[in-house]
């Protein structure tokens, strides 16, 4: 763990080095309760608001995470260990997107009136009341934004619970919003034990992302209320390179999105199946590729990737790459022993759907490469998972678009990553989500829909 507690606080710590980088103050789980009923008492003025009002009132809050991008950014990276120019880049694209953000939930949340013949009726996007956003460390500003600001302009009011490693960025950005914000309408609380009190305190809507597991437990736990739920899950995102595939265009893409962040992001390429004839011109490439990802701490200007958040972590990963190498899988670069929570970029080639690493989750540097002889079967075995976050097919263009549809992941990249045009929903299939965010649809998943229907 990058994180120890104290009787009354949480000590956040610099994954690579163990300093202590701050603290905040854990909240007594039995202060929850009273936490929820404030926010309750707040949704009353805040859901009163139009969505164009309370976005007005967010607003500010942009510019100044853009005027603190560098401080914050800093801070961001010590925390988590991604290298500082990334943790800079995250807090400045929160801020200055944000204005465009609070106006295009606003619009998605305006009612809708729908006319037919002598009626007319008119759909609502109501707020739920209190939201709880529960977050994880890997984007430890943008996964609370993404949560928060939907949750907030469709008039919801929130207690958010960031992840007990990376509580002090996600406590510096609350603070941000809650220069502009009326008091009660945004909350923090700290601590591990604090997710599921907050789950089982009186909250309408859980707007989770995170692993799932943790995902699983709150959809357990909100079924005696039948609490609204929106869990944005873990992965194992494939890549198929197919005949026609520009071969230096995918290794580099398969090298970008396998290792950034070290591998701890949640649509990182984890799986990679390559056409027979390109296979071994491709394992070549991206070995080439993979050398470029030297691991280091933040502030090192040379690294590309920092440390594993904790030790268990990385000891995760370790076994998983052990056990594919007693199973026969042959590294082809990387798997050196690294000091501390660092680890080495990883390749691997020959790995099977035996193999713990092609079915489990991995979070880490790891790129495991397989040679298909088909295109079905590439289709085949990149289906053949319980999860279905992301996958990106490279190929002849018309191929890679019709292999894109068979995909059953949510979103789908062709001969590109998965990101998009603006006002994309971003979606899990399968296990890796249940409901979904962003995009005109995605905000409406914050709101009750309520239809009122009259003559005319
Ligand atoms: P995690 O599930 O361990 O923790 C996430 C959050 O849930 C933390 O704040 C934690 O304290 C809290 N929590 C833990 N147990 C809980 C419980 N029983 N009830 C309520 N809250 C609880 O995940 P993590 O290790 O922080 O993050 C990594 C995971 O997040 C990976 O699986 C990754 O794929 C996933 N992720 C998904 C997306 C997405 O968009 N789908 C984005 C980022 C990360």
């Amino acid at each position: 763990m990058t994180t120890a507690t104290t009787a009354a606080s949480l000590d956040s710590l610099n994954p690579a080095t163990g300093e202590v980088v701050g603290s905040v103050p854990l909240t007594p789980v039995g202060e929850i309760p009273a936490i929820v009923a404030r926010a309750r008492d707040a949704a009353k003025a805040w859901s009163a608001m139009s969505a164009q009002e309370r976005a007005d009132i967010i607003r500010p809050a942009g510019a100044r995470l853009v005027e603190r991008a560098e401080e914050l950014g800093e801070l961001l990276s010590r925390e988590q260990g991604k290298p500082i120019k990334e943790g800079i880049g995250e807090v400045r694209g929160c801020g200055s997107r944000l204005s465009d953000e609070v106006d295009e939930i606003a619009e998605a949340v305006r009612p809708q009136v729908l006319k037919g013949d002598g009626v007319r009726s008119t759909v609502y996007h109501d707020p739920y009341g209190v939201c709880a956003a529960i977050t994880p460390w890997n984007f430890p500003i943008l996964m609370p934004h993404w949560m928060v600001l939907p949750a907030l302009v469709a008039g919801n009011t929130v207690v958010l619970k960031p992840s007990e490693e990376t509580p002090l960025i996600a406590q510096a950005y609350a603070d941000v919003l809650n220069e502009f914000l009326p008091a009660g309408v945004l909350q923090i609380v700290h601590g591990r034990e604090q997710g599921p009190a907050l789950v089982k305190a009186d909250v309408d809507l859980i707007a989770f992302t995170g692993s799932k597991v943790t995902g699983q437990a709150i959809m357990r736990e909100a079924a005696d209320g039948l609490k609204r739920v929106i869990l944005e899950l873990g992965s194992k995102d494939p890549l198929l390179v197919l005949e026609g595939a520009d071969v230096d265009k995918a290794a580099e893409f398969a090298a970008r999105n396998a290792f950034r962040n070290c591998g701890q992001v949640c649509v990182s390429t984890e799986r990679i199946y390559v056409d027979r004839s390109l296979h071994e011109r491709f394992v070549a490439r991206l070995a080439e590729q993979a050398e470029s990802f030297t691991a280091g701490p933040y502030d090192d200007e040379n690294a590309a990737i920092g440390p594993m958040i904790h030790a268990k972590q990385k000891a995760h990963v370790a076994w998983q790459v052990e056990e594919a190498i007693t199973k026969g899988a042959k590294v082809v670069f990387g798997n050196e022993p690294r000091d501390g929570a660092f680890i080495s970029p990883t390749v691997l080639d020959g790995v099977t759907h035996d193999m713990d690493i092609m079915k489990t989750e991995t979070f880490g540097p790891v790129a495991c490469v397989m040679a298909v002889d088909s295109v079905d079967e590439a289709v085949e075995l990149a289906n053949d998972s319980e999860y279905g976050l992301g996958a990106a097919v490279f190929g002849e263009e018309s191929t890679a678009q019709s292999v894109a549809r068979r995909m059953t992941a949510g979103m789908v990249g062709v001969n590109q990553g998965i990101g998009g045009a603006p006002g994309m929903p971003w979606v899990g299939a399968r296990q890796s989500g249940y409901s979904f965010h962003a995009g005109p649809m995605g905000h409406r998943q914050f709101c009750q829909v309520r239809v009122v229907s009259e003559g005319t």
